[in-house]
């Protein structure tokens, strides 16, 4: 670790611990130290269109506020040069480390290098950043298993496999047709899910249980640019209209991210598909309301839940770890090579949600009330 780093670490160290004495009298959170004595930490998020980086958003800017630092919270929209700008405001301002989502992961480097110049430490939030060494560590889910999940919540809805993707004794022969989405080509994470669900649907497309009745099989053809619903719509009314006008129907559509899900849904109903009958197994990420909404009318089987909370956890005690000098904990350091280091990374596990089990994984969690759910 850099010197400059560490000394910048002892002091955040000294203070740390004062602070913990100062709250350690009382459970109480009467104490308003939100206020910022710890210096501050600047959180970039990549938009507010999808719910999930809002709760994630809250999430870090609160735990870091219970910890005493200030927090510099910006979402860009979606928008490069925004995240960019807003990067170097914050280190502009004096921020002692940071925690970014990237839109674009391969986009960063140079105010990256600023950063490092500037000795700040560096959180790569969810998403890998790419191309550089100026990220120090990584915080995100188990994104492999998170596709392998999000297959074998496909596979589970045709009846062929349970949740965990153990094969079903009597399972339907099919042959299923099925249509393949994947996330943006610029975001790491989405050619995690994709190898996860491809291994994992590759034997049945093999056997013939399942037919990818477009031909479209490349991941390449499967993307979806800032993984946008309205992009994934107009893609799967292509494919209705290119594909399924001989009668045919669509039995399951792999689907990586809720939003995307939602824009399939509405290609589906547009096209006179209705729920109940005929109507395909989705599957979906991310747990989003409406999309929990969705599997409990019937419209998505499924989404793959994960944390933020615990998400958000992770990355504030990353970098209070590294502010005190110390080696944030890390779980995985193999997996994550963004181009020219492994980035030392704590994978988080997700699970899968379907009708059944939304209550005893979403509610009973707090993740969702019932009355959100139902309202
Ligand atoms: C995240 C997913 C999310 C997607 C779209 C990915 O990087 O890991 O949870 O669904 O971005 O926002």
């Amino acid at each position: 670790m850099k010197i400059k780093t560490l000394l910048a670490g002892v002091a955040a160290g000294a203070l740390m611990v004062s602070l913990a004495a100062c709250s350690s009298g009382g459970s109480g959170s009467g104490d308003s130290s939100g206020g910022g004595d710890g210096g501050l930490i600047g959180v970039a998020m990549p938009t507010k269109s999808s719910e999930r980086w809002i709760q994630d958003g809250d999430a870090v800017k609160s735990q870091l506020e219970d910890a005493g630092f200030t927090v510099d919270l910006q979402y860009a929209e979606d928008d490069i040069p925004t995240q960019v700008s807003q990067i170097e405001n914050m280190i502009t301002k004096g921020a002692k480390a940071l925690i970014v989502a990237s839109i674009d992961g391969t986009t960063l480097t140079s105010v990256l290098q600023e950063a490092a110049d500037n000795d700040i430490p560096v959180i790569a939030y969810d998403r890998l950043i790419r191309d550089t060494e100026n990220v120090d560590y990584y915080a995100s889910f188990d994104n492999y298993k998170v596709g392998v999940q999000q297959a074998n919540s496909v596979l589970n809805g045709l009846g062929l496999v349970d949740l965990d993707g153990a094969a079903v004794d009597g399972a339907p022969a099919g042959p299923f047709n099925i249509e393949l989405f994947a996330g943006s080509p610029d975001d790491n994470n989405a050619t995690f899910f994709w190898d996860g669900a491809i291994d994992t649907l590759q034997p049945y497309i093999d056997k013939g249980t399942l037919v990818v009745k477009s031909g479209q099989e490349d991941f390449e053809q499967a993307a979806t640019l800032r993984w946008d619903g309205e992009t994934a719509q107009k893609r799967m009314e292509n494919i209705l209209t290119s594909t399924y006008s001989d009668g045919s129907k669509v039995n399951a559509v792999l689907s990586p991210y809720d939003g995307i899900s939602r824009g399939i849904i509405s290609a589906l109903t547009d096209a006179g598909y209705t729920v109940g009958a005929e109507w395909p197994v989705i599957s979906g990420q991310d747990a989003e309301l409406d999309s929990v909404k969705a599997i409990d009318s019937g419209e998505q089987y499924a989404t793959i839940f994960k944390d933020t909370r615990n998400l958000a956890k992770v990355a504030v005690e990353m970098a209070t770890a590294l502010l005190n000098g110390e080696e944030p904990e890390v779980n995985n350091t193999t997996d994550y090579d963004n181009g020219v280091k492994v980035v030392p990374s704590y994978l988080l596990e997700s699970q899968i949600v379907v009708k059944d089990n939304i209550n005893e994984v979403l509610v009973d969690s707090g993740y969702w009330t019932e009355d959100e759910i139902k309202g």
